[in-house]
């Protein structure tokens, strides 16, 4: 049996729980902004120990969303090198403009140093990605150091679903938290995201721009640039679903990761990621760096050859070396680059089995024997 690079997990009980849901919300005809989006809301701020929570289309308009609120039109923001194009596009289509970051190479994640270098006059906000569900132990510095000169932390939390730094959850360390349910990650609604804040005035702003920037629910009166950043009730009863799940969800990834890393630290050379202490992770990805030297493609053809698809990289091209976004980049970012070239994601699933996770350490062990030994 081929494992593959990811497994979306819903259950018969979930299947049904869900048409009970679809067939609720066709015969009440309250196809969006209802009760089941209201219900999902309050659960994930529940999950998350947040006051307040707006669930919108995507984790993307929950990051533009959040941009807005805190205002960078023809402003900077910071944002690290090696994260997914919807962190930069989101600044972009907020009217801001991306300045890109170097990381630490322990947690991927937004070093202090790295901040510093790329603060400028203009620096509005900067966003900080939890990379693989990891909570780097310096947010509590990145976020004095916004706190000193008045710049707004935004978290893109889209991997960090469930983690915690110190017993405090992802979407708590910055003004807002933006979310993904995107079918890839640790709990999914189809598509959809959501902002947690702890801001009244922030989830009340949330409201209006998700809602084409309309005053009031009823009125034609538009007070802000909206769009349509509705999530429907549809999307929102599978999300209100799968998230009741969220905390096996999680416990099972740590489980395998733990597994994997036991036994990985026979293979000389291959780094996995490792927690940071405090940090309590999701583990949405397992990262481990590849000795410099090591072709990443050979690797992971010879993983493949074993019938184990890798799971995608977070991210194999930094930002600043996307062709779209040349024209932000300024200079190299030598860490960022360095771990986006050198890491593999092992495949990991809510409800991976001892036998997969054997299947992958047999293929990887093998793998690395054959390229890098
Ligand atoms: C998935 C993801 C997003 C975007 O989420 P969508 O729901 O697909 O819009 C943003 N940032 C990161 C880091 C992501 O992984």
């Amino acid at each position: 049996m081929a494992v593959p690079a990811a497994r979306i997990v819903f259950g018969p009980q979930d299947r049904a729980a869900v048409a009970d849901a679809v067939t609720e919300i066709l015969t009440s005809g309250a196809l969006t902004l209802g009760p089941y989006t209201e219900r999902f809301e309050s659960s994930f701020a529940a999950a998350h120990r947040a006051p307040h929570a707006v669930a919108v289309s995507s984790g993307t308009a929950a990051l533009e969303i959040a941009l807005r609120i805190v205002g960078v039109s023809g402003r900077d923001v910071v944002v690290p090198a090696n994260t997914f194009y919807a962190t930069a596009a989101a600044v972009i289509h907020a009217g801001g403009r991306p300045v890109f970051a170097d990381v630490s190479a322990s947690t991927f994640a937004l070093s202090a140093a790295g901040l510093k270098a790329a603060l400028t006059p203009s620096t509005a906000a900067v966003v900080l990605v939890h990379i693989g569900g990891l909570i780097t132990p310096e947010t509590d510095e990145l976020r004095r150091l916004c706190d000193e000169q008045g710049i707004a932390l935004i978290e893109d939390a889209a991997h960090a679903h469930g983690c915690t730094y110190d017993g405090r959850f992802a979407g708590s360390f910055g003004q807002v938290g933006a979310f993904s349910f995107y079918p890839t990650k640790v709990t999914t609604s189809g598509e959809g995201g959501m902002l947690l804040t702890s801001s009244e005035q922030f989830r009340d702003e949330a409201r209006l721009y998700r809602d084409q920037g309309k005053g009031s629910f009823s009125a034609n009166h538009h007070v802000r640039h909206g769009s349509a950043w509705r999530l429907s009730e549809l999307n929102a009863a599978v999300g209100e679903v799968h998230l009741r799940h969220l905390e096996d969800f999680v416990e099972a990834r740590r489980r395998v990761a733990r597994t994997y890393t036991a036994e990985l630290a026979g293979l000389d050379g291959l780094r996995p990621l490792t927690e940071p202490e405090k940090c309590r992770g999701n583990f949405y990805k397992y990262i481990a760096l590849l000795p410099h030297g090591v072709d990443r493609t050979r690797f992971k053809t010879a993983v493949a050859e074993s019938g184990v698809r890798l799971s995608g990289e977070v991210y194999d091209l930094p930002l600043h070396h996307q062709p779209v976004l040349t024209e932000y980049a300024d200079g190299p970012l030598p860490v960022a680059e360095d771990v986006c070239a050198r890491h593999v994601c092992l495949p990991i699933h809510s409800d991976m089995h001892d036998d997969e996770v054997d299947q992958v350490l047999t293929a990887v062990s093998a793998a690395y024997a054959a390229v890098a030994g």
